[in-house]
């Protein structure tokens, strides 16, 4: 069984509600939000971080996923943030997609 905490919402360990999910991912709420909207966009493949990632195509696939979700909830401007290590800021290794949108505290 993993460790990580991002593999564990994704695998329903918490019941934690997707607002948005695909074939690559799973979009929920960021339970300590830094704006109004804060959604995380998370790939169901496990990667560390941005560093460890080589799959072009996936990476394609998570952007496009970042504005669908954007749209189903009903988000027209909004910012995206990739913390990728600790020194940046990088709490979660699991790779992941902040979308942050109305008052932004970041
Ligand atoms: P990072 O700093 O790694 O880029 O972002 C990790 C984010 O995950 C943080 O904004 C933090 O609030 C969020 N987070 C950490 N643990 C959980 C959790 O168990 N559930 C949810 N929904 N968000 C979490
Ligand atoms: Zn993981």
């Amino acid at each position: 069984m993993s460790e990580c905490i991002f593999c564990k919402i994704i695998n329903g360990e918490f019941n934690t509600e997707f607002v948005y999910e695909d074939e690559y991912a799973v979009v929920f709420k960021d339970i300590n939000p830094k704006a109004d909207t804060h959604l995380l966009v998370v790939p169901r493949k496990h990667v560390e971080s941005l560093n460890e990632l080589d799959d072009e195509v996936l990476l394609g696939k998570l952007m496009m996923t970042v504005k669908k979700a954007a749209k189903a909830a009903g988000l027209k401007s909004y910012r995206t943030v990739i913390n990728t290590g600790k020194e940046a800021g990088q709490e979660v290794f699991h790779l992941h997609i902040h979308i942050l949108a109305g008052s932004i505290k970041l």
